[in-house]
């Protein structure tokens, strides 16, 4: 018998038995005959949404226990859902739904230089917190981004990453509900084996409540992105090509082939247009910056130059995210090297001449900090990794297999260049699915380390709705 099969004895959920669930939690408990049901469930990625048997609005780590605690009695997989920007499939009716966004609060230190955050709170309110304190964490290109998730499969900074490393490696203890239904503070030496699974192993191991992170001395960066037309991509990407790996670690970049939509909410020459975008970041003076984007800047005639001194809460205008939800399909996978080969099949895949319908394509330099075990290990299956790549294409729902093709397109043209190993947190709903995907993804020794963990904390595989560790070894599809 599967371990979810197992998991799955306990019996169908009755309206007595949300009741009871209910007079049990402080927060909100919906089924999908509730009118606040819908909103409750929404994500960010408009085509994956979530249609769980039950959602739970935590509002303690209390909540957050009978909630786990109910969900095993009924045999329901727990997914959990903060700011919902990387919701997995088949949250459906055999699931249950905690959210997290009613955990709030950010804690500064500044003697200490560390922040308290409950597993509710965004990057933006971390990062004007942190601040007001002259201290920048590690956040990601979005600060609309969840803290905690984000942290939980590494964290990887376009600002301050090359220079100090995963957001996972800055993490001190964790607070986090596991399948057994008991809160726990899980800390480098009282639970040390828990500690490391959690930073790398993401959702597989329990509800995280809090966590508390160091954070570095900075209040302002150089940085912003240059954005080239779109049919000079080849000459701008071979100068990027040997200019990226030489840059020192204050320094961090990546680059986005875009086919951006008609938006009057983008700057006027960015609108219905296909661009290169080249993103940069210095932690340090304009001076020493302008001298390393030097190369780069002659290597094009850019249609926008946002390049600036900018305060550390404005990491956002490195990448200019999408803000808003949208339907998008996506792939994200590691690169071993970006040679010239490399590029000339990146060209022919997405570039001007290309059928390419893609909203962007990015590939981000990492290396630095970045390759180096942190004084406490974790899991984070990264290191090493030279780039990592990023796609995705947004359509109407009906539309969105067409875009499929393309992102599979994508991949096949830099399959000879694609390394096994892959940021946690760029990992798509349909990708790392199989045990055997999980596997390669962690390679077998840490894949070995983290079933173990698992086996050891969540035997039932409660937490199973995410790129699942399988406690048994079976075999990849149960
Ligand atoms: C536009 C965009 C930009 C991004 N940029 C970066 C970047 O620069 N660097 C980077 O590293 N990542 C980046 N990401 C990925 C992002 O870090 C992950 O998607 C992260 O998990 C999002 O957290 P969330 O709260 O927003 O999403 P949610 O969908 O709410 O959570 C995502 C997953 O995280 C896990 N999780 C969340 N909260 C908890 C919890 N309390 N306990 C246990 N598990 C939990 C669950 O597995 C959940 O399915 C980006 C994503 C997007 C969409």
């Amino acid at each position: 018998m599967s371990q979810n099969a197992a998991a799955a004895t306990a019996g169908p959920v009755s309206p007595d038995d949300v009741a009871g669930l209910r007079a049990a939690v402080t927060g909100p408990v919906l089924d999908p005959a509730d009118a606040a049901y819908a909103a409750e469930c929404a994500t960010y990625n408009l085509a994956q949404p979530t249609a769980p048997a039950v959602v739970v609005g935590a509002t303690s780590a209390e909540d957050v226990a009978h909630a786990v605690t109910f969900a095993t009695r009924h045999g329901l997989a727990v997914a959990v859902k903060n700011a919902g920007h990387q919701v997995v499939p088949s949250v459906g009716e055999s699931s249950l739904l905690i959210t997290t966004t009613r955990l709030t609060g950010v804690e500064v230190d500044e003697s200490a230089r560390t922040l308290r955050v409950g597993a509710g709170v965004r990057w933006h309110e971390a990062l004007a917190a942190a601040a007001k304190a002259g201290l920048a964490p590690l956040a990601g290109s979005t600060p609309g981004v969840g803290v905690v998730g984000y942290t939980l499969g590494g964290g990887l900074s376009p600002l301050l990453g090359r220079a100090h490393g995963y957001a996972a490696d800055h993490v001190r203890w964790i607070e986090v509900v596991t399948a057994d239904g008991v809160i726990r503070t899980v800390t480098p030496d009282d639970e040390p084996e828990l500690f490391w699974a959690l930073l790398g192993g993401k959702g597989n191991f329990g509800v995280v409540t809090r966590i508390e992170f160091t954070a570095v001395e900075l209040t302002a960066f150089y940085g912003g992105g240059l954005w080239f037309p779109g049919e000079d991509m080849a000459e701008v990407l071979e100068v990027w090509r040997t200019w990226a790996p030489a840059l020192p670690e204050t320094a961090s970049t990546s680059f986005a082939v875009q086919r951006l939509p008609q938006d009057d909410a983008l700057p006027a020459p960015l609108r219905g247009a296909f661009v290169l975008h080249v993103r940069f970041s210095h932690l340090g003076d304009a001076a020493e910056a302008e001298e390393l984007l030097a190369p780069l800047r002659a290597a094009g005639t850019p249609v926008l130059d946002s390049i600036a001194p900018r305060p550390v809460p404005d990491i956002g205008a490195i990448h200019v995210d999408p803000v808003d939800p949208l339907p998008y399909v996506e792939t994200g996978f590691g690169l071993r090297e970006f040679s010239v080969e490399t590029l000339a099949a990146l060209v022919e895949a997405v570039g001007p001449g290309s059928d390419c319908p893609l909203v962007t394509v990015e590939v981000r330099a990492l290396g630095g900090a970045l390759d180096r075990e942190p004084g406490t290990p974790n899991a984070v299956p990264s290191r090493g990794l030279p780039y990592v790549t990023f796609a995705f294409g947004v359509a109407a729902p009906p539309d969105l297999p067409f875009m499929d093709e393309h992102l599979a397109k994508y991949a096949a043209a830099l399959s000879p260049w694609t390394d096994p190993r892959n940021v946690v947190n760029f990992i798509a709903p349909d990708e790392a699915v199989s045990e055997a995907e999980v596997r390669r993804l962690y390679g077998a020794e840490r894949y070995h380390r983290l079933a173990a963990a698992k086996r050891r904390w969540d035997p039932d595989n409660v937490f199973r709705r995410n790129h699942n560790i399988r406690p048994s070894s079976a075999p990849a599809g149960d």
